[in-house]
């Protein structure tokens, strides 16, 4: 196999944490989510969690200069030495070349991105039924999840035309089966 240096990207709900769980399994990497670091910051009432939350109860993006500092942080721990999975970061363009900066100063490199897209509907879909589930804030209103899916549209994607050019770019459709979705992965990591 190929290095493991792993982005995973996609819209909200496109089922990143999801595959990103079974990833790190199989490959034996960290799996390195902002949302969930933020979450878990949050749940431990750190100022960093509490002025997170000001931005992700919106469905905007929390600012960098909160967000790189956290990602440069964890990415110069010695377990990434072997690879990881990020999930959810880089989400804008400044983010990615932000994450440049960090990389090239632990002399490493992204290896793959594997970009996970489903439509508009059946992202609505899925975060209303998550938000049931798992009684996430910013899952529970649609006009948070609008607003989710337009920074995701406005800021996010944007970062992809950044990376395609390197030709590492993988696209995955993420209709289908949690286990569906992981074969199309595990097919492209081969
Ligand atoms: P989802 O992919 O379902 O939107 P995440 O758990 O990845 O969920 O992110 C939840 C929220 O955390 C985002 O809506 C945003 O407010 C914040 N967040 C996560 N990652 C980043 C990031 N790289 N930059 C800025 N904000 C982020």
């Amino acid at each position: 196999m190929s290095g493991k240096n792993i982005i995973l990207f996609g819209p909200p709900g496109a089922g990143k944490g999801t595959q990103a769980a079974k990833l790190v399994k199989r490959l034996k990497v960290p799996h390195i989510s902002t949302g969930d670091m933020f979450r878990a910051h949050l749940k431990n009432q750190t100022a960093l969690g509490n002025k997170a939350k000001e931005y992700m109860d919106q469905g905007a993006l929390v600012p960098d200069e909160i967000t790189i500092g956290m990602v440069r942080e964890r990415l110069s721990q010695q377990d990434v030495q072997e690879g990881f999975l990020l999930d959810g970061f880089p989400r804008s363009t400044p983010q990615a070349k932000s994450l440049d900066n960090i990389l090239s100063d632990l002399a490493i490199s992204i290896d793959k991105i594997i970009n996970i897209s489903i439509s508009d509907q059946e992202i609505i879909k899925r975060l209303i039924k998550r938000a049931k589930i798992e009684g996430r804030t910013d899952d529970a209103d649609e006009s948070i999840i609008k607003n989710r899916i337009d920074t995701y549209k406005s800021q996010s994607e944007p970062c992809l035309a950044y990376y395609r050019p390197l030709g590492i770019v993988i696209d995955i459709d993420g209709i289908g089966s949690k286990r569906k979705v992981f074969n199309r992965i595990k097919r492209i990591l081969k």
